[in-house]
């Protein structure tokens, strides 16, 4: 059997723990799940998720108010997740991914109106062959029965290799980096993403669909960087 096909087998019946390999119907045994560090929201800026605020908005939000109205992780981005994370992503290890969605899931998070999975550039997404943020959002849309939109959303910047600017630099990067074709009026939507960072990108594709006529604009991400 082809390794795609082992994948999803194993992502539908998952026998085995990702981190150990010991045998459990779930993704993660007991033991290894309770290695995970979680992120928590009281500990962190409501806005930006940035850990070590004791709940409060952080300097950065304060000084500037962000697109985004809220922001929600399942993880600080530390090992295992981060080691996880990376294989998803760099080694063609998707299946990794929706079992760390539905983690997401399980946060206590008011059910928005509309998910929408933060896009990849096109020449990014040939490249990968699948984006990072769908496949977490997929599983996020089935246990919450929440409409998972695609397509209306669209990078027109390739604007992922940033990492060596500077936080002004990757704001200005980021600028138009994102178009939305469709009326969002009223909506509550929910914006899917694997890790934060800067928030740079979550928050330029925020101001867009802001600007579409969204209410409110919440950021739910597998890992936040501390
Ligand atoms: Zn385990
Ligand atoms: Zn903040």
């Amino acid at each position: 059997m082809s390794n795609f096909f082992s994948s999803i087998l194993n992502y539908i019946t998952p026998c085995q723990c990702i981190l150990c390999g010991s045998a459990c119907q779930k993704a993660f045994c007991p033991p290894c799940l309770a290695t995970l560090v979680r992120w928590q929201a009281t500990e962190s800026c409501p806005c930006c998720a940035i850990p070590n605020t004791q709940g409060h908005r952080c300097g950065q939000c304060l000084k500037a108010s962000p697109a985004l109205d809220k922001s929600y992780a399942a993880f600080i981005y530390t090992d295992p997740v981060a080691s996880l994370i990376q294989a998803a992503k760099f080694a063609q290890q998707w299946t990794l991914l929706p079992p760390l969605g539905q983690i997401l899931a399980e946060l206590p998070l008011t059910r928005p109106d509309v998910l929408i999975a933060l896009p990849l550039h096109a020449a990014r997404l040939r490249e990968r062959g699948f984006n990072q943020a769908l496949e977490i959002a997929r599983p996020i849309a089935e246990k919450l029965n929440i409409q998972l939109e695609m397509g209306r959303l669209t990078r027109q910047k390739n604007t992922e290799h940033q990492a060596r600017l500077s936080a002004n630099a990757r704001w200005q990067n980021m600028r138009n980096a994102f178009h939305y074709a469709g009326d969002l009026s009223g909506a509550r939507v929910a914006l899917i993403d694997d890790v934060m960072t800067s928030g740079a990108s979550l928050n330029a594709a925020a101001n867009v669909l802001k600007a579409a006529g969204a209410r409110e604009v919440e950021a739910w991400v597998l890992a936040r960087t501390a």
